[in-house]
């Protein structure tokens, strides 16, 4: 490819509503343009990065055992019914109506779609594992699109969905699917970390999100770790408190007393003179419709998706100042942000008022309590005596680092990490409701046991920029490079460097590299400029040099430059790009 022709706008300065590093160099480097909030063009450099991609993944899918197939991107309601996800799945779910009224929506994942097939063409035990997978465009409809091809609208995914037999064929196959992902990301370039975590809007049990870890603001996840090998998403994370900690106070019986002012808990341990281990902290969420309180030991936080589960919901926020107000008012109190406690709250919008106890207040012996009234606590109150123990009691409760390994005992550290990929055991989640069945070895049916995979492949190659750059640009790990060289004579206009460039050019497509040959009339500088902005693995740069014989040689990963003769440096790309395969 010659740069003249190579259809790629750069750009001098970084787009102003990027934030985070892909997407502020994949716009100025000329791969992605957005046409919409969270959706974007994948441009031909881009498209040249996304196929590398996908191939990588489709020969460790088939390598794997893995068949490949294409489901439709519009899927019909009737489907999303029958697995009870209609009206399950959150805003994310774009619905639409056809011309016929028919409700159908853009497909956001496939569970309903491969278990019809299987449910169709797998009968017997016989047939059993099978791996089904695709690579598609995938549409969410984010509560928080950003981070450009990070966190996207519409965005590629590699989803594969293994039907088996037994629990441990699943257990195989999950296995089997974990050691594919390691080859993938390994083969793209990155570094990954397997996490447990939570299951989500799909499903099931035990799964694990395979995670690039940087310490940019792109990582979305908190990831908490240990050297014991254990690491979880923070959604997902336990640990074990410090024990010698004082969680009853000394108060000789129940009383409410005066706390004028103390709408935070620092206010509150500083007018009562206590530690916050005495407190109980009461906070207010809308989980769907309903509303939640829940307690917690005031010196720790709360984790959402953990609450969000505890109460079997699909979505959750923090109440506003206005909904606790007026949820106050519709209890007959008159209590404020800061006063609030359990005692008394029974209904709003039409629900019942749940509660929901952190683990950490189980134990808790004459403590504080807001009791819904403005200035005041109460203090030395105990469990189902002057306040009920919630009915729900469970881990609600977001680690922090420096707590200890629930596994060894140590303290857990903790860093972020972008979800590149997740595998699921999903169980029979979808194949029980959807009756999709087979006949086993006594000839009885059984639901099939699931187990589903993905990989955001635009997430994977944004990651790989947040894992791979330097102020001036990409460093693209080879594999996934749009083109694995760039030859750039400095003057165009000079015989001698023009000829060599074009023989180097020749030789290297030859050898099945991937090569640009900087064939423009531009200085040099914005030759070069272009080239570390763009990412290209290798440079070659024909100067004056080449009068005594010698190229310049530049990898971009390391920034390394040497001057050698130009068939030796033909010879190294050559060969790197050989031991690709
Ligand atoms: P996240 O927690 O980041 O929203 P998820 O748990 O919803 O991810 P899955 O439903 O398991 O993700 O999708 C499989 C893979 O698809 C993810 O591991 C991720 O790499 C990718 N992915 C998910 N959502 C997006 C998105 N909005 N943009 C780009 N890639 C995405
Ligand atoms: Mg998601």
């Amino acid at each position: 490819m010659k740069m003249s022709k190579l259809f790629v706008q750069t750009l001098r300065e970084f787009p102003s509503d990027a934030e985070v590093i892909s997407h502020k160099m994949l716009v100025r480097a000329g791969f992605i343009r957005k046409l919409s909030m969270g959706i974007y063009n994948y441009l031909p450099l881009m498209w040249r990065v996304l196929k590398k991609v996908e191939k990588i993944v489709r020969e460790e899918m088939d390598r794997a055992g893995a068949q490949e197939l294409l489901m439709p991107f519009v899927q019909p309601k009737e489907l999303w019914e029958e697995s009870g996800r209609w009206g399950a799945y959150g805003g994310e779910l774009m619905r639409l109506k056809d011309r016929h009224g028919r409700e159908m929506c853009l497909g956001p994942t496939h569970e309903e779609i491969i278990t019809a097939i299987a449910r169709d063409g797998l009968k017997s035990y016989k047939q059993l594992p099978v791996n089904l997978y695709q690579i598609q465009s995938k549409f969410r409809d984010e509560r928080r699109p950003r981070f450009g091809l990070l966190r996207g609208r519409e965005f590629i995914m590699k989803d594969a969905y293994s039907f088996a037999a037994s629990q441990e064929e699943m257990e195989a196959e999950y296995k089997n699917m974990w050691e594919a992902y390691t080859r993938i990301f390994k083969r793209c370039g990155l570094e990954t970390k397997a996490v447990q975590s939570d299951s989500g809007a799909i499903g099931g049990s035990v799964s694990h999100e395979f995670m690039v870890i940087t310490d940019t603001d792109a990582g979305e996840n908190d990831v908490f770790y240990c050297d014991c090998g254990y690491a979880a998403n923070s959604n997902h994370a336990v640990s074990k408190l410090a024990e010698n900690i004082k969680t009853a106070g000394d108060w000789e019986q129940a009383k409410i007393v005066d706390t004028p002012n103390t709408h935070t808990i620092e206010e509150l341990c500083e007018f009562l003179k206590i530690p916050a281990t005495l407190i109980v902290k009461t906070l207010v969420y809308i989980v769907d419709k309903k509303t939640v309180l829940a307690l917690i030991r005031a010196d720790k936080a709360i984790e959402e998706t953990k609450l969000m589960n505890a109460v079997g919901g699909s979505d959750i926020r923090i109440a506003t100042t206005g909904e606790i107000e007026e949820m106050m008012v519709v209890n007959g109190f008159d209590g404020e942000k800061g006063f609030i406690g359990p005692n008394g709250l029974k209904e709003y919008n039409g629900y019942p008022i749940m509660v929901v106890a952190d683990e950490t207040v189980k134990d808790m012996k004459n403590f504080v309590i807001g009791v819904n009234k403005k200035d005041v606590h109460g203090v030395g109150y105990n469990w189902n005596v002057d306040v009920n123990m919630p009915e729900v009691v469970s881990d609600i409760r977001l680690v922090e680092a420096g707590e200890f390994c629930s596994i060894c005992g140590k303290p857990l550290k903790v860093t972020r990490g972008i979800e590149v990929g997740n595998i699921f055991q999903l169980g029979t989640k979808y194949s029980k409701p959807m009756n999709a069945v087979y006949l086993d070895q006594n000839g009885k049916t059984q639901p099939y046991i699931m187990g589903c995979y993905g990989i955001g492949i635009s997430r994977t190659a944004a990651a790989a920029v947040e894992a791979h750059h330097d102020e001036q640009g990409i460093k693209w790990p080879l594999a996934i490079a749009p083109y694995h060289a760039i030859v750039i004579p400095v003057s165009t206009k000079d015989e001698l460097q023009m000829k060599v460039a074009e023989d180097i050019y020749k030789t290297l497509l030859k050898h099945g590299v991937e090569v640009v040959l900087d064939d423009r009339d531009e200085r040099a500088g914005v030759k070069f400029k272009d080239a570390d902005l763009i990412g290209f693995p290798y440079r070659i740069t024909v100067g004056k040099g080449i009068s005594e014989g010698l190229v310049e040689f530049k990898i971009r990963e390391t920034e390394e430059i040497l001057n050698i003769k130009p068939e030796d440096a033909a010879e190294v790309v050559v060969t790197a790009v050989h031991n690709l395969k």
